[in-house]
């Protein structure tokens, strides 16, 4: 339990602003996302941006196992809130979270019907819309807004890295100044804004990361989602760390959860964090094996947290 002058009171006893306890405080409650796979593609896929993607992509990675035969959006929201009511019981209200590829990528038709579809069901509250920076056009974002009026909107944008080095090495096809501007034109209407940040990537330094964090600390997001780069199979990534191991070094968990710490220290205390790791299936994961459950992260920031006598915003300046 934190107990230091200078941890703001709504880190609720941690040293870190934790999304689950806001979301409890805000909302009356746990929300539970339920994953749904509306069918859409990415322009990092389908020639408009590049063909292969970006060097780490595998989206199967990130699929949940009950969505991978149902195609109808209700059905698969049936499915993923039966599945979730068993494994969290306490679990009232969900979000139909749109995770797989860029969610806010097609015509406004297209994505009026998707959303509709989903929030029509009784037990969506609101939605979760993974995307990339360059797939939100004014009048996505528009409508965006216009639906947030009366319900629950989250974006997640994929921002990765900060540098524009880093994300030219991914085979990302947009630059930082997309991701920057993209922000700035959600939060101007007011959207709910999660940053995705996946740290190790090649080409990421200790000086990059930190000229990213403070670029971060800037910008108006309301949440963050920390994930490790893990590779996968089915990437081109895993063709060349099978090549050449040395050319893609990986963290390990104590570099990670360091490495988190030192970009949660220069970040606003406003910052709700939603996500600190991730984990691919076994049958997937070509490296790192860190044998590490994602309940275990938030244990294990905490305890390094105290460690180093830190908190998150620590060494934020507005
Ligand atoms: S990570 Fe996202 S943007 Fe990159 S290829 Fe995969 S779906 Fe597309």
């Amino acid at each position: 339990m934190a107990d230091v002058i200078g941890i703001p009171e709504a880190f609720s006893g941690r040293r870190y602003h934790a999304y689950n306890d806001w979301i409890k405080r805000t909302h009356g409650g746990r929300l539970q996302k339920v994953s749904v796979d509306a069918g859409f593609t990415c322009p990092n896929r389908d020639g408009s941006r590049g063909q292969g993607g970006c060097s780490f992509c595998n989206n199967e990675g990130f699929t949940p196992s009950y969505l991978r035969e149902q195609r109808q959006i209700t059905q698969q929201i049936d499915t993923g809130i039966e599945f979730m009511s068993r494994r969290y019981p306490e679990s009232k209200s969900f979000l139909a979270y749109f995770q797989a590829y860029s969610n806010t990528y097609g015509d406004l038709e297209h994505l009026r019907n998707i959303y509709a579809e989903a929030l029509a069901h009784p037990d969506i509250c609101g939605l979760v819309l993974g995307t990339r920076p360059d797939c939100l056009p004014d009048e996505v974002l528009d409508f965006l807004a216009e639906l947030a009026r009366d319900t629950l909107v989250e974006l997640e944008i994929g921002i990765e890295s900060c540098s524009d080095a880093v994300l030219a090495e991914c085979g990302r096809g947009h630059d930082f100044a997309c991701t920057r501007d993209a922000i700035a034109r959600a939060a101007q209407r007011g959207l709910f804004l999660t940053g995705h940040v996946l740290l190790g990537l090649p080409g990421e330094t200790q000086e990059s990361l930190m000229a990213g964090a403070r670029e971060l600390a800037g910008l108006p997001l309301d949440a963050m989602k920390f994930h490790q780069l893990q590779i996968i199979t089915h990437t081109r990534l895993a063709v060349q760390y099978k090549r050449d191991p040395a050319s893609v070094p990986l963290l390990d968990p104590v570099s990670y959860i360091d490495s988190v710490i030192d970009m949660l220290e220069v970040l606003p205390p406003s910052i709700k964090v939603q996500r600190l790791g991730s984990e691919v299936p076994p049958p997937l994961l070509v490296s790192p094996d860190w044998r590490m459950r994602l309940s275990l992260f938030p244990e294990r920031l905490e305890t390094r947290l105290a460690a180093r006598q830190t908190w998150q915003g620590r060494l934020y300046s507005a």
